[in-house]
């Protein structure tokens, strides 16, 4: 099995990188990918651990872009953490992402609750904050009951603490991808609030753009999306890669290692990088 979307505690994960290999080795994966949120921080701990482990690390990140007015994931697969380009990258996503909490936690603020508490307890924990952080930190402070309610009352789109970000072009960050050397995958396309149309521009722009595959099913999500990615690949012409989007045992409905089936004839993105055969994932 080859899982190549996961988080670690360098994004919001909850397992630090080399425990995150340890479980992959336990459910039996020959690959993993580690694809923390902007961020290619776990990847040196994680190489280690691989080696340890018998495990092959493919080292990734999932990019945050912009596309039209939505938030959209990118894969980068098998890119080179040193690449000038891609630390340039990674050093103004996070300070984006500092700038969007602290907007965040002063629209909560106004809204009578302990932002700058809340603020300290998510840059006291988090080297990479995410909305995800300042959930948890809102369940802890007693302010909502888990962090999915904190996303429906707060956090999310729509919601009076909303902060719309403020991503690099999906072009641009496909151009990172592409110049570190990996492979740019988009991300659970069936994830995004788009119409047919719409879905189908994005990734013609990202074809357009250098983009390479595309994510089938995520977290080895139901058939229908699985068969609408692959109907998206195939029409765009892009390879396919399988994973997870694994944040951590708290979240049992992304285990590590569940993957959809590769429906045939989708060319898998990892083949041409030397992982062979077990084309199931
Ligand atoms: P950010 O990248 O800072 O916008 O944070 C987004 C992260 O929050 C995602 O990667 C998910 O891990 C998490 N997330 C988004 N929506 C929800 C939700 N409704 N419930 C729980 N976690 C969510
Ligand atoms: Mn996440
Ligand atoms: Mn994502
Ligand atoms: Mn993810």
């Amino acid at each position: 099995m080859i899982d190549l979307h996961s988080h670690s505690t360098c994004s919001d994960g909850a397992l630090p990188p080399a425990e995150l290999l340890a479980r992959a080795a336990a459910v039996g994966l020959r690959a993993l990918a580690l694809t923390d949120h902007d961020t290619v921080a776990g990847l040196e701990e994680a190489a280690a651990a691989a080696r340890t482990h018998g495990v092959r690390l493919v080292p990734g990140i999932e990019f945050s872009a912009a596309w039209r007015s939505q938030s959209i994931h990118v894969l980068g697969l098998w890119i080179d953490p040193g690449a000038p380009a891609l630390r340039a990258a990674v050093a103004a996503q996070l300070d984006r992402r500092r700038h969007r909490i602290r907007a965040i936690c002063e629209r909560l603020t106004h809204k009578g609750l302990p932002g700058d508490r809340l603020l300290a307890m998510v840059e006291a924990r988090a080297s990479l904050p995410t909305r995800s952080h300042l959930a948890d930190a809102l369940v802890e402070a007693g302010c909502v009951r888990d962090p999915r309610a904190a996303f429906r009352v707060h956090l999310g789109r729509g919601r009076a603490a909303h902060v719309a970000a403020e991503w690099p072009a999906l072009a641009e960050i496909v151009g990172w991808i592409v110049a570190a050397g990996g492979t740019a995958s988009l991300a659970h396309p069936t994830r995004y609030a788009l119409s047919a149309t719409a879905r189908n521009a994005l990734l013609a722009d990202f074809v357009a753009a250098g983009g390479r595959a595309l994510e089938i099913g995520c977290g080895g999500n139901a058939a229908h999306h699985v068969d609408a990615c692959a109907a998206l690949a195939r029409r765009h012409g892009l390879e396919a890669t399988v994973g997870s989007d694994f944040h951590g045992p708290r979240m049992p409905w992304n285990p590590l290692g569940r993957l959809a089936k590769l429906p045939d004839g989708l060319i898998p993105a990892w083949r041409s990088r030397g992982i062979g055969g077990d084309e199931d994932g």
